[in-house]
């Protein structure tokens, strides 16, 4: 296949400074999981993606000094030069491919207590470290200016040294020192670093002219800039100071990489932002400089790409998340085949893998992480070994992704759902309130199968244990889902709640599940949510917008609070106060009866009653696992129908996220026919043992 002609301006080669990107495909920095602990995974997802087609990969945030050590987060360190052969690791595997390797070195002052090296943070003013952490960052004299700047050049030698073609100059998401400096909230200096913007902004551009001294005749300088913080008149904006920045070093770097600050404000969820939401404050930046600018938005549509370059937006499609849930991006755009494109959904099941200090995930992408400890490639996959016949039941994540993975491999494979439309939970689920880019899971995997001749599907086709016997394929894989409970069993009871059983009291109890199923609640209802993930936020918002009284008891000392992981809690939990939804932390649900619920407090166990017409239980989920133990019950049944194997995948072994089934589903293709050990399934990365 040859690409489009109209996509022709996305493979143009874009001069940085000293270096040549070979297309406009840019991999901004981003967080992994895997940096300094598992620095061999994380070279090799690197160099995936510039096998991928993406002209730059960056690195993470990378530490330039025990003084700005982000423990336990795992990001980059270039500490000493002990830590160049990581990095070299990477640059090699991007440059095999004709990539360009970018770094973003970062001393974080008050971000960083430096839990590990126990050194005393810095910043521009006396400032408490972030996260709650009772340690202050001390104010720095210019002797500590002194060996910041240092710090950034020893740094930024040895990036050179491990192979770095673009070493970046930090000012975005609030989390450097040099941000700190430029910002009014954080610098309260009254010397010639605090005060004006020119003042504010000596730091920045003393390690600018540092940094370019030191490594600038061979490696790009960029300038990484968050244009407005989303604070008004608190912040950065794009109107004001965050222009004048833009302006005051306009031709200074070698490329400009502009977007807006805090993190969740960049890397906002689907749910709560659209893509491209940068736009609005990023654009007029290529008005400003002759410099190439990149640019995010979730982009991975190559038509609004080209349009993004046309306009005169960017010169240069940055992407992060777009990159890990398809590292081949823009190959796949170069061949020809845009369809083949697994589009970021915008779950930031990515993103929690930062903040909980684990290998990278992703939904979309199941190899994610994956590459080097499993040897997992996101476009290639081992040739069936046998010729063995596959039925699976169900066509949710779990079933369809097993069904693309096993249909790659060329095994022959039989799909069968009961409903009449693919996709399982995500298809019901994308159609609540903010999550209509989660069927993206469906139409990817929906898109892969229809070719392939050796996948076969069957809708409308609810099978029973003796259909599947009789059926007698080789292996059976049970996709069936999973469903809600409605006793209210869950994380904070391990028993049924009194009068979940319905009918003791007026009140009825609903899950979930009804409620995607088109049931309607009476109100008052109360939603009481022990799983604290987006479900329970999810139904608040959709009762309340069906007219309804709606009060939402949790447990937790906030709403969805796992969703910290994902930067939406603070979102969900400002959107249902503006809504007028009532919010009931720290209560446990007691019971339910005579058109009422009694709540206990977490923490006294001190009762109050609550006028309910409905209680909506979203607490946990139960395997529809039924079929798994009518099949394994009659062995010799199995044997007479020919069935070698039952295997459960996905929610159907064990309720969890969308990603968790794309990899169940996946992780069975991938070892189909492989002999079943007790060993550990992926190579490890053990710290060295170093001399006594
Ligand atoms: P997962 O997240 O594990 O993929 P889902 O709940 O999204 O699980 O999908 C399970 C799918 O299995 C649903 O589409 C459901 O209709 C289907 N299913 C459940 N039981 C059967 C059955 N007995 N025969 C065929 N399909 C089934
Ligand atoms: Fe996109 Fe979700 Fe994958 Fe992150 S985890 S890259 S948001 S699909």
């Amino acid at each position: 296949m040859t690409r489009d002609p109209r996509y022709d301006v996305l493979f143009e080669p874009v001069q940085i400074g000293p270096v040549t990107a070979k297309n406009r495909f840019y991999q901004v920095p981003h967080c992994n999981g895997m940096g300094r602990a598992y620095p061999s995974s994380m070279a090799e997802m690197r160099g995936v993606k510039a096998e991928g087609g993406w002209a730059v990969v960056c690195t993470e945030e990378t530490e330039i000094h025990h003084g700005s050590d982000f423990s336990p987060l795992i990001e980059g360190r270039l500490w000493d030069d002990s830590d160049i052969p990581t990095f070299a690791r990477m640059c090699d595997k991007i440059h095999e491919h004709g990539g360009l390797a970018g770094v973003q070195p970062i001393y974080g002052g008050f971000v960083t207590a430096n839990l590990y090296s126990r050194e005393i943070p810095m910043a521009p003013s006396h400032t408490p470290v972030e996260g709650y952490e009772p340690v202050s960052a001390r104010a720095m004299d210019k002797s500590d200016i002194k060996q910041v700047r240092k710090w950034y050049v020893d740094a930024a030698k040895r990036a050179r040294t491990a192979g770095f073609d673009i070493i970046y100059n930090y000012s975005g998401h609030d989390e450097s020192i040099q941000m700190h400096f430029l910002s009014r909230r954080h610098n309260h200096r009254t010397d010639e670093y605090g005060g004006s913007l020119e003042n504010r902004s000596r730091l920045f551009r003393e390690i600018m002219s540092d940094i370019k001294d030191a490594v600038g005749d061979t490696c790009a300088i960029a300038i990484r800039f968050a244009v407005d913080e989303l604070l008004g008149s608190d912040g950065i904006t794009s109107d004001g100071e965050g222009r004048d920045f833009v302006e005051m070093l306009a031709e200074v770097p070698d490329l400009w990489d502009v977007n807006v600050s805090e993190w969740a404000n960049d890397s906002t969820t689907s749910r709560f932002a659209e893509s491209g939401s940068q736009l609005p404050y990023t654009k007029f930046v290529k008005e400003v400089t002759s410099k190439p600018v990149v640019g995010v938005g979730r982009f991975t549509s190559p038509d609004t790409m080209v349009s993004l370059i046309k306009n005169g937006h960017m010169d240069m499609i940055g992407a992060a998340r777009p990159s890990i849930a398809d590292p081949f991006l823009p190959r796949k755009i170069e061949e020809g085949r845009p369809e083949d494109i697994r589009e970021c959904i915008g779950c930031n099941i990515c993103v929690t893998a930062d903040f909980l200090a684990t290998p990278l995930r992703c939904t979309q992408n199941p190899t994610m992480g994956e590459e080097w400890r499993k040897g997992w490639h996101p476009e290639r996959i081992a040739e069936k070994t046998s010729d063995s016949a596959v039925l699976i039941v169900g066509a949710g994540p779990a079933g369809m992704e097993c069904a693309r993975a096993l249909g790659q491999r060329g095994y022959g494979v039989t799909l069968a759902e009961a409903t009449t439309e693919l996709g399982g939970r995500v298809t019901k689920e994308s159609r609540l309130p903010g999550l209509s880019e989660w069927a993206r899971v469906r139409d990817y995997r929906e898109g892969q199968i229809a070719p392939m001749v050796n996948v076969e599907t069957y809708m409308d086709s609810h099978l029973t244990a003796e259909q599947i016997m009789e059926f007698g394929s080789d292996h059976v894989v049970l996709a069936t889902g999973s469903k809600w409970r409605s006793d209210g069993v869950g994380r904070a009871n391990h028993v049924a709640i009194a009068g979940s059983d319905s009918g003791s009291g007026s009140a009825t109890v609903f899950t979930p599940d009804d409620i995607i199923a088109g049931k309607m609640p009476t109100g008052p209802v109360v939603i009481f949510d022990d799983d604290h993930y987006y479900m329970g936020g999810i139904m608040a918002e959709k009762l309340h917008a069906e007219g309804l009284d709606v009060t939402l008891v949790t447990p937790a000392a906030d709403i969805s609070n796992w969703t910290h992981n994902t930067m939406e809690q603070e979102r969900i939990q400002t959107r249902l106060l503006e809504l007028g939804v009532t919010l009931v932390p720290h209560r446990n649900l007691a019971s339910i009866g005579g058109g009422t619920v009694t709540l206990s407090c977490v923490y006294t166990d001190r009762e109050e009653t609550r006028p309910c017409g409905s209680v909506v239980m979203v607490t946990a989920r139960l395997p529809n696992d039924d079929l798994y133990y009518e099949l394994t019950a009659d062995q010799d049944a199995l044997d007479a129908a020919g069935i070698k194997s039952v295997s459960r995948v996905g929610d159907c072994l064990a309720p969890g996220t969308i990603a968790a089934a794309v990899y169940s589903g996946h992780r069975y293709a991938r070892e189909m026919d492989e002999p079943v050990t007790d060993a550990v399934p992926f190579r490890r990365e053990l710290p060295q043992l170093a001399e006594a």
